[in-house]
């Protein structure tokens, strides 16, 4: 249930009406919007009587939230969130984003090879990974603090908002200095103790589909964060598990209109991951944005085969300037109704 309340309300409205929905054995949750008050129930089970919260002062309107999810829900918060870091604002009808760097830090000349290559392409954030989440645990796990170090260089150097992977909660303290926005994997994605630590500090959250996660698994793990009192989710499709063996995963462009609809929340696509062939990564960032992705993840470097990481899916900065000509032209479409 959403309870909206008149936008010249009190503070002690508002506080009542928070005690009685307290009172009636649920939590309120504030929703912050411009052209209203609203505080969202949270916390029942079944449907919630609106009898006791109508008459109060200040309330104007009750409104039954049909979806589990509900503070990611365009029913509770109509407006796009739109997100900004740094000069870079994603979200809504923002000109879409690419997001651009190696899978996982490399040396610090080559990470900072890379990242010249990548901004002078039309990056405008870097990711990479200084902590690695790998299929096997004999395999490269990321440079770890030294990559930090390096990650730091690379923002100092290029100004360029970082974005990396966070595998482990006790790797915050060391990470937030450093990294403009945390990313959750997609192994990672129902972490809830995770989710639950990343909701409870200043930095905006990227949160990529599990492999397997449905639509609702996948916003229900949002409403993790948002629940906690994150404002700042990004989410990203990377592609999940299927059937198919012509590619490392199957992009799902479907989910991007569909979480346009149910979520206010901006939608990134990695093509990267989503096909795991650097080949059909142009292609897919393509299709990614005309579906309605409002920015792009994309896994580049100057000697793509010589990546640490995921060298098969990486492109070239060549290539990287192709496709941030390609959101150019895109983003010309204007918005999708
Ligand atoms: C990555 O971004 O390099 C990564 C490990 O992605 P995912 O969590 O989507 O597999
Ligand atoms: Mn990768």
């Amino acid at each position: 249930m959403l309870v909206i309340l008149s936008p010249d309300c009190s503070v002690a409205e508002v506080a009542a009406v928070e005690a009685s929905i307290t009172a009636m054995g649920y939590t309120p949750l504030a929703v912050p919007g411009e052209n209203r008050t609203a505080i969202c129930v949270t916390g029942n089970k079944g449907p919630v009587d609106a009898g006791p919260l109508r008459g109060l002062p200040g309330v104007v309107d009750c409104i039954r939230v049909t979806k589990p999810y509900k503070l990611v829900s365009r029913e509770v918060h109509p407006a796009d969130t739109v997100i900004t870091v740094g000069r870079t604002q994603i979200g809504g009808d923002a000109t879409p984003v690419m997001i651009a760097g190696p899978c996982s830090v490399e040396t610090e000349a080559r990470t900072l090879r890379i990242a010249e290559a990548v901004k002078a392409a039309g990056a405008t954030m870097f990711r990479a990974g200084a902590f690695k989440p790998r299929t096997s645990p004999y395999d490269f796990q990321g440079l770890g603090v030294e990559a930090l170090h390096t990650l730091r260089q690379v923002r100092e150097q290029f100004e360029l908002p970082i974005v990396s992977e966070i595998v482990d909660a006790s790797h915050l303290e060391q990470m937030i200095d450093t990294v403009d926005v945390l990313q959750v994997g997609a192994r990672n994605m129902q972490n809830f103790a995770l989710l639950q630590r990343l909701a409870d500090q200043p930095r905006p959250v990227l949160l990529k589909r599990g492999a397997a996660a449905t639509l609702t698994e996948w916003l229900m793990a949002a409403e993790y964060l948002l629940a906690g009192g994150k404002r700042d989710v990004i989410l990203c499709e990377r592609g999940i598990r299927s059937f198919s063996d012509h590619s490392r995963n199957t992009l799902d462009l479907n989910v991007v209109p569909v979480v346009r609809q149910m979520s206010h929340l901006p939608i990134l696509v990695d093509p990267s991951h989503g096909t795991g062939r650097r080949e059909r990564v142009r292609a897919m960032a393509r299709a990614g944005i005309a579906a309605g992705a409002q920015g792009l993840l994309v896994e580049a470097h100057f000697d793509p085969a010589s990546s640490y990481t995921d060298a098969a899916q990486t492109v070239s900065d060549e290539v990287l300037k192709g496709i941030s000509a390609d959101l150019g032209v895109l983003a010309g479409l204007g918005s999708i109704e």
